[in-house]
């Protein structure tokens, strides 16, 4: 048996067999080959196996989810039937003697890239498809498949994780996260809240742990490799009192979060894309606080069309009935890094191009977006949030392009609702501002993970700077205060959708200063309602 310490981002307790999340064994490598009709031989064999693997998800999703959301596995299925993308496999493997593995992924590029770059919305999408395929057939071909289709789920080990890797992991067969590096407010941490999953961070881990069971604590910090019988006896009942816990807190579901003296506040939960609603149904979140926007752009190969964003909005709308959904534009950039952006490194992305910086420079991408969301608008109670703001010139200029957006969408005959407008307080500047900022805008959300990292000066991403960053830190405690007064003075509510309104040992204090909206990770809505509910 052997124990690893590292620091908790979200507490429970996992047990079940360790993985090791392999970068490398995406890499395709180029290999010589000599006999090419024989590597044609195995890439037609892929191709007739990765046809068979489809119809039977044709089959399953049929029965799960419908015939006509089925069909991508028929559509996928054609694709590799299609001559063009056929030749040019053979062609690549003949005329440079390649393997197969290489000559599918280097087509599957090249057509994705062809498509992306289409007019056409049809063949845009295609792009993401014929990847897919591709990514199938190379499976197949490197027998990876075993890896790929995990039917047990696992706990995940890592070097680190991009917040791109996160968002593309099957939850369904995660049970925990633990990673080398990272850093508390990552990214990659938020989501594993998102998923409630337990999470550690900055882990002494090795790559020999693969295929061991293991334990991961996320109360204590601790990951436990090949335990003990009786270690192992231990953790199961504490896990079973862990999971009695969460059923005692399933009867705060439909009560009110108010305090014995009557002071009411709204909580609400934090997705990443419409797959996170089950959690926030099954905790019964009162709303949407904060829809980070950008995951559907990390999740996909190409700018996601405005008909895929409208299509994403409006399920989450139409999920939420008449409560509140608040969906954040596009955050892009720093650690959230997506290749089709083509964004230059920056020495200190951070303080660089992101957020409303690239949808103020880009306005195709921005009004595309909020087409996208407008248009969904009319299918349930909307909220618009801009996120990184530091000026009122950029609210004036926000607001002129979406009443542009919005006049355009009419003269078309486009149903709009009512929505309304908030901006993100996350930087020193807009909290300073918030006063004047106040009249221009229907509602405030703190984002104190990133007005933590610009007050303090400390890179939300650098683990080294853990023993200087104070979550708790007075200046961050007065900033949120003055937010709060200056939002109340012109008459317009203000939450937090940052990390720290999740801090259970804070919930008073929010409470006390009259903020009005947390917005957390949806399993920490019940925890916390139970604290205001035994409020004085
Ligand atoms: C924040 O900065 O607190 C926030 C909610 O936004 P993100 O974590 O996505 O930067
Ligand atoms: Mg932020």
């Amino acid at each position: 048996m052997i124990e690893v310490n590292a620091k908790s981002v979200f507490s429970g307790i996992a047990i079940g067999r360790i993985k090791f999340f392999n970068k490398e064994e995406n890499v395709i490598k180029r290999e010589s080959i000599d006999n090419t009709d024989a590597e044609i031989h195995r890439y037609e064999e892929a191709k007739e196996k990765a046809i068979e693997q489809l119809n039977s998800l044709y089959e399953a999703a049929v029965v799960k989810v419908g015939e006509e959301n089925a069909e991508i596995f028929n559509v996928h299925a054609m694709m590799l039937e299609d001559e063009d993308y056929e030749d040019s496999v053979k062609n690549i493997i003949t005329t440079q003697s390649v393997n197969a593995e290489y000559a599918v992924a280097t087509t599957g590029d090249n057509f994705a890239e062809m498509f992306a770059n289409m007019n056409d919305e049809y063949f845009k999408a295609r792009s993401a498809d014929v990847k897919d395929i591709s990514e199938r057939l190379v499976r197949i071909l490197s027998g990876k498949e075993e890896d790929a289709n995990l039917t047990e789920p696992v706990i995940l080990l890592a070097e680190d994780l991009a917040p791109s890797e996160t968002v593309q992991m099957d939850k369904s067969k995660l049970l925990a996260f633990v990673t080398k590096y990272g850093s508390a407010n990552s990214h990659t941490a938020i989501l594993a809240r998102t998923m409630a999953i337990p999470a550690l961070i900055q882990a002494d881990i090795s790559k020999d742990y693969e295929g061991l069971m293991g334990i991961v604590d996320g109360f204590e910090g601790k990951l436990i490799i090949d335990p003990t019988m009786s270690v192992f006896e231990t953790y199961q009942k504490k896990k079973e009192e862990e999971d009695n816990k969460k059923l005692l807190l399933q009867e705060l579901k439909g009560k009110e979060n108010v305090t014995k003296s009557g002071k009411k506040i709204n909580l609400y939960a934090n997705i990443g894309n419409p797959g996170d609603l089950a959690g926030v149904l099954a905790n019964d979140a009162g709303g949407i606080g904060l829809f980070r926007s950008e995951f559907l752009y990390l999740e996909s190969d190409t700018y996601p069309s405005e008909e895929q964003q409208f299509e994403a909005y409006k399920k989450v709308l139409e999920t939420m009935g008449s409560k509140k959904v608040i969906i954040r534009t596009l955050d892009i950039g720093a650690d959230k890094q997506v290749d089709y952006f083509g964004l230059d490194k920056e020495e200190n992305p951070a303080l660089g191009y992101r957020a409303i910086r690239i949808c103020l420079t880009k306005p195709e991408i921005f009004r595309t977006q909020l087409r996208a969301l407008y248009r969904a608008s009319a299918f349930g109670n909307l909220a618009i949030m801009y996120p990184m703001i530091i000026s009122l010139d950029e609210v004036k200029e926000i607001k002129e392009i979406s009443k542009s957006v919005r006049e355009e969408l009419i003269s078309e005959g486009v149903r709009i609702g009512e929505v309304e407008e908030g901006i993100m307080i996350e930087t020193p500047a807009a909290a300073i501002m918030s006063e004047e900022l106040a009249r221009e805008v229907d509602f405030f959300s703190i984002g104190t993970n990133d007005l933590t990292q610009y007050t303090l000066a400390i890179d939300r991403q650098n683990e080294k700077l853990d023993r200087f960053y104070d979550a708790h830190h007075p200046a961050i405690l007065k900033l949120i205060k003055m937010v709060v007064d200056n939002g109340h003075k012109a008459g317009i509510w203000t939450g937090i959708c940052g990390e720290l309104g999740a801090d259970l040992s804070l919930t008073e204090t929010f409470v006390n200063m009259g903020v009005d909206e947390l917005s957390v990770s949806a399993g920490c809505v019940l925890p916390i309602r139970k604290i205001i509910r035994e409020m004085e």
